[in-house]
Formats: C-alpha cells, structure tokens, sequence
C-alpha cells in the first residue's frame, strides 16, 4: 500500500497529469465484512488515503449491478483501484461486503459493493437493501451496471435491484425533495453498438418511470417525480475481452467525466454531495450503518443532525485542550501569586479566539442549526473557564487599588504642608482611575462580566480608609491643640496662683481664654481641610473647648496639691511674718509684739484658702463651659472642698505654730547672751 504524493491533488495540475504522475495505489478497505460488521479502520484510512482533513473536497461513487457483471473490472481500470475479481479460471465469488478505497490521483471514495446474486438464486435480498441503503446516504454517483441483454428486461433482477435503490431514496431523501440529488449513472456493458445508446438509455429510462409510478410512496410524496431526486447518465463500454484496446480507451475517456470538472459530462455537481465533512465521515458512516443494522429508521437530516452533534463535541473538546493549555500559564501568577497580569485581557481574548477559530475551521461544515448551537455552549464554557482568572484579577486589582491609596496618603501626609481632603481625593481619584483602567481591559466582548459590584466596594473601602485616617488627622491635630493650649496656660496659671490675689482667677480665665481661642481658631482653620461639616466641626470645637478646660482644671489641681498649697501658704506667710517691708528678714527684738504680727500674718494667709477653694468667674461668665453626662460645670468650679479647706487650714496653723515659737526663742536667745 502506499499514499497519495499530495502533489497529484493540487488543483493546478490537469487531472489526467494526477492520474499520470500519480502510481501509487491505494490501500482498499473491507468497511463491512461478510457478518455485516463496520470496520473500526476507517479513520485510519482515511489518513492513509490523505482525505481525513479533506472537508467536503472530495467526492463519492459506488457501483451497483448483479453479480459478476465486471463492476470491480471497471472500477480498478476507471479509478486505479485494486478490487477483487472475479478469478476467471476458477469462477470463485470474490469477498462478500462493502470496499472502500481511493481513486488514483483524485479526491475519490470508490465503493465496490460485493453481494451475493439473492435475486438470481432466490435468496433474500436483505444485504442488497442494506448496502443499497448505505451506499445512496453516502454517494453523489451511483453506477449502474448491466449487460446490453440486460437492458429491457423489465422483470428482470437489474429492475427489482433498481426498485429498491427507488424505495430507500424516498426513505432516506423524503424531506430533501429537490434539495439533493443523486446521479445515477447507467454503464451497459458489452455495448456492441447495433442498437444506439440513444434507443438503449430510452427502454431503461422507460422502465424507470414504470417502477417509480409503481412505488408506494410516503404520504404527502404522492405526486413525486423520479426527477425530484435523480438525474441519469447513459453510457456503453466495448466488451472487455473481445475488444481490449477499445474497452481501455473508452474507460480512459470516461475517467475525464469523474476528474476533469470542464468535462460537460462531469459529474460530482455540488448538489449531488451529501455534505459530509471528510473528518465525521468515518463516524458518518458507522452510524449509518448501525442505524441500517437496527432496522431503524433511517432518514438523512437526522443522521446528518447527530454526526454534528458528536463531532461538534469533539472538535470542541480538542479545542479545549489546547486552550486549556494556553490559559493554564496564567493561573500561577493570577490565582496564586496574587499578581496583576498587564495584558490578560488581551490574553484572554487571543486564547478564546484561537478556540473558536480552530472550533469554527472544522465545526462550521458540520449542520448549521447545530454548529451555532455548540458553538454557542463553548463560548459559554469558555468564558465560564475565563472568568475564573476574570474574578481573581479583579481581586488582586482591588489589593493594589487599597494598597495604592494607602502609599499616597501616607507619603502626602508626610510632606510638612497639605490640605487632607485634597490628599484623600486626589489618592481616590488615582487608585479609581488604576482600577477603572485595569478592570476595563479584562471584561471580554460576548460576557456578561462586569467589575460595577467590585467597584462599588472598593470605593466603600476607600470612604472608610480616609474616614480612618481622618479620624487619626484629627486626633493628632486635637492632640496637638491641646498641647499648645497646655503651653500657653502652664506658666501664667502656676505664675498667678503663687501670687494670689483678689484678680488672680480673673487673670487665670483670661490666660484660659486665649489659649481657648487660639486653639478654636487653628480648628477651625484645619477643620476646613477635612471637609468636615458644620456638625462635625461644632462638636470638635465643643470638645477643645472642654478639653482646655479640664486641662486649666487639671493644672490648677496640681498646683494646689495639697503640698503645693501648704508650700504657697507657708511662703505667703513666712513672706509677711518672716520678712520687713524691704523684704530683710526679721531680727526680732523683744520689745516687738510677736502675738500681733503672727496673728496677722496667720490670719493673711488663712484668708488665702477660700479664694484659691473656688474658681471666681464673676468676670469672665461666657467661659461657661457646657456640662456634659460626665462632666458638671459648676462643680469643676470649686478647687478645694469644705473639708479639705479645714484639713489645710489645721495643717498650716500646726505649720505655723512652729514659726511663732521659733521668732520666740530667738528673742530668749539674743537676751540671754
Ligand atoms: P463483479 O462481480 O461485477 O465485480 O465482476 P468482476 O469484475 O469480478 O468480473 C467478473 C468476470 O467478468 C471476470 O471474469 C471478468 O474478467 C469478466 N469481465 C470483466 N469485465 C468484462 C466485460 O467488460 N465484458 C465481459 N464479457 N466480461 C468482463
Ligand atoms: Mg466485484
């Protein structure tokens, strides 16, 4: 066996230079044996006899006739075939069963249908009704052969052969009427020439009529013509053996009719093909022949509609692979390592392209109605296998997105002057923006992906990143706030409580108040770059203000701690009791009535207590500051309490006491010396 050189097939080359150049011969095929089992082979010779990926460029042709009638004969002299036949010397029946093989030099399915002559020898006719079957769903040309004697014979088997090959058409062809038709092309053999073809091709087309008018045909094909579904070909060949030469000849010429497409007696017309892709016609086949073996049956679209299904699905799946394959490289970085993929939309759509391409290059010669429904549910499956890496950018886009906003405001935040909300917005409008463009690129045309969901939470996630860090804004400048207000307070307060006097709370609220204000109106100032609102601003402003408060009420409480207090007391008194006018310590003489002074200078500093007991705000009443659930205004005005008062008063007396006896005895100390 040996294959076709694909040489022979170009379409350039005249097709007798293919059948010239082109000796090889082709393998043959038994398709269906003697049990009337199909061969698991034919796809397998098909690649052998180069036609697997032929599409629809090739044709069909079987031979139908009685038995050793030289139908094998003439198909190896017109195709380059090497049939069996008839052993001459031992008159042995050749292999029953339907061959397959290839025309020399020609994109040709020969068929060589073997049967046993039941008609002849009385045996059923089953085999022939099969074969008949199998050969019409497949075949664009039918020969048939018969002797000249042969011809007229109405009763004749070559016409119970013809009326079955009639009845199975209108099984197969019923809803086909007119749509695709078969060329029945009559050989008569042993022509010697005394009566015309003309005369000839007359009597049989005669007695074909007769036959179709005689079938029952299916309802509503009543009124049918032969016509509807076949055209005819006359032809004669000299006998073989008594005019070898001329029999040669004469098959030569007739070659040309089934290679050379200019011939006007050409005879693989489109519409004589059945339409099977050459890739599904092994597939075809078996389940045609299957179907005949059932006794179902058997109508061509059907047939037609259920190779399409299986061979849409494996083409489909074939092209799964390959791009289960290309997408494959994308899932490390996308699904596991979390990383942005720049061109994965474009990817995508090139994998899915070369998918469909390569679904569409074989899929689309299969039944319309079927290859868009396939194609339709590999699309689907498709962007469903897509939209896994779909979903996971989006995801990862959506980390960098934060992690972008996050890098901008941090970095902004740092620079020593910035307006908040103008850093917030510009670092939403930048991440947006990466997201918005990265997202884009990825929605495939033909889905119904959309990133509207994801989109919507990352801007959530940006509104509470800046809410957050607002929060901390305000916080640090509240801080901050509230340090400078503890600066400017600390030493005017401590200043005018170690000097007390009738004003000294006046001038302390009065410290409080600039402070206060200062600090209200750098809020106030800032606050605007938080784009706060008024409420906001009012209950930042309010809490400064009760801040600085309780830090001028915390201020004053250590520095009226009760140590600190005794401290001041004690330095208020030894000041008057300890000191003369010049500010010179006392030398105490015993002419001086010490009992007065250091009840003055006691009852001085006694006096003392109550003014520091309690805030006087007789001067400054706006300062009020609004009570709160844990805060009472007017409690926070009073320093020391009733008890506290006289527990510092007892202890400054006893304090005291030990100054008076100390001026005492230095006065027995001087007059004893
Ligand atoms: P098949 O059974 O129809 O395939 O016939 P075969 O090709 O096997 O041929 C049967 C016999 O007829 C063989 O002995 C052939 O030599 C002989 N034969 C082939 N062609 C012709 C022909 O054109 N005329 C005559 N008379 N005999 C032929
Ligand atoms: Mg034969």
């Amino acid at each position: 066996s040996g294959s076709i050189a694909p040489a022979a097939l170009t379409s350039d080359h005249h097709p007798s230079d293919a059948w010239e150049q082109d000796t090889t011969t082709s393998p043959r095929l038994q398709v269906v044996d003697e049990k009337q089992d199909f061969t698991n082979d034919l796809p397998e010779y098909m690649e052998k006899w180069g036609l697997a990926h032929a599409g629809f460029d090739y044709n069909c042709v079987a031979v139908f006739g009685s038995q050793s009638t030289g139908k094998s004969t003439l198909l190896n002299r017109l195709f380059g075939t090497t049939f069996d036949v008839m052993d001459e010397t031992q008159r042995r029946q050749t292999t029953k069963g339907i061959w397959m093989s290839r025309g020399r030099g020609m994109r040709v399915l020969v068929m060589d249908v073997e049967g046993t002559d039941g008609r002849e020898r009385g045996e059923d006719q089953d085999f022939e009704r099969k074969s008949a079957l199998f050969s019409m769903a497949t075949s664009e040309v039918i020969i048939l052969n018969l002797w000249e004697h042969q011809v007229g014979l109405y009763q004749g088997a070559n016409m119970g052969l013809l009326k079955t090959v009639f009845e199975v058409n209108l099984q197969l062809f019923q809803s086909q009427r007119g749509k695709e038709k078969t060329l029945l092309f009559f050989v008569i053999r042993d022509h010697v020439g005394s009566t015309p073809l003309a005369n000839l091709s007359n009597t049989l087309q005669a007695d074909l009529e007769k036959i179709w008018a005689g079938l029952s045909k299916p309802e509503g094909l009543e009124n049918c013509k032969i016509q509807d579904y076949f055209d005819f070909m006359y032809t004669g060949l000299p006998h073989k053996v008594l005019l070898p030469e001329k029999f040669e000849t004469e098959v030569d010429n007739l070659r040309s009719r089934f290679t050379n497409p200019t011939d006007p007696n050409y005879v693989f017309h489109s519409n004589y093909h059945k339409r099977i892709p050459a890739d599904g016609f092994h597939v075809y086949a078996s389940g045609i022949w299957e179907q005949i073996m059932s006794n179902k049956d058997l109508d061509l679209p059907t047939q037609q509609e259920l190779l399409a299904q299986y061979r849409c699905d494996e083409i489909a799946s074939a092209a799964s692979v390959v791009f289960l394959e290309a997408i494959s490289a994308l899932k490390a970085p996308v699904l596991e390592k979390g990383q942005i993929v720049s061109d994965l939309g474009s990817q995508m759509a090139a994998a899915r392209e070369q998918a469909l391409k390569s679904f569409d290059k074989d899929a689309s010669r299969y039944h319309a109605g079927v290859y868009e429904k396939k194609r339709l549910e590999m699309l689907t499956k498709l962007n469903a296998q897509l939209s896994v890496y779909f979903v996971g950018q989006l995801r990862n886009l959506h980390k960098q997105a934060v992690l972008k906003f996050q890098d901008h405001v941090k970095n902004e935040l740092k620079k020593p002057s910035y307006n908040f909300a103008t850093v917030v917005e510009n670092a939403t409008a930048t991440s947006e923006k990466y997201f918005k463009e990265n997202a884009q690129e990825i929605v495939l045309q033909d889905t119904d992906w959309s990133y509207e969901s994801e989109f919507a939470q990352l801007k959530e996630d940006f509104s509470e990143l800046s809410g957050k860090a607002r929060a901390d804004e305000i916080r640090k400048m509240t801080k901050a706030l509230e340090k400078q207000v503890e600066n400017e307070l600390t030493e005017p307060v401590s200043m005018a409580l170690n000097n007390p006097s009738a004003d000294m709370w006046h001038k302390i609220l009065s410290t409080y108040r600039t402070a206060k204000e200062n600090g209200q109106d750098t809020l106030i100032k800032k606050a605007k770059s938080f784009n706060s609102s008024d409420d906001e601003l009012e209950e930042s402003v309010n809490n400064l203000v009760l801040q600085s408060w309780l830090l001028l009420r915390r201020k004053i409480d250590e520095e009226l701690a009760d140590s600190m207090l005794l401290l001041k007391l004690r330095s208020k008194f030894e000041e008057k009791f300890r000191y003369d006018d010049q500010g010179l310590p006392k030398v105490w003489k015993p002419e001086d009535d010490i009992d007065a002074y250091f009840k003055k200078a006691r009852d001085d500093t006694l006096a003392l207590i109550p003014l520091f007991a309690k805030i006087d705000t007789s001067q400054d009443d706006d300062l009020a500051v609004e009570s709160t659930e844990d805060f009472d205004y007017q409690r926070s005005l009073t320093v020391l309490g009733e008890s506290k008062q006289l527990d510092i008063t007892n202890r400054f007396k006893r304090e005291s006491d030990a100054f008076y006896l100390e001026a005492k005895r230095s006065i027995v100390a001087t007059t004893a010396k």
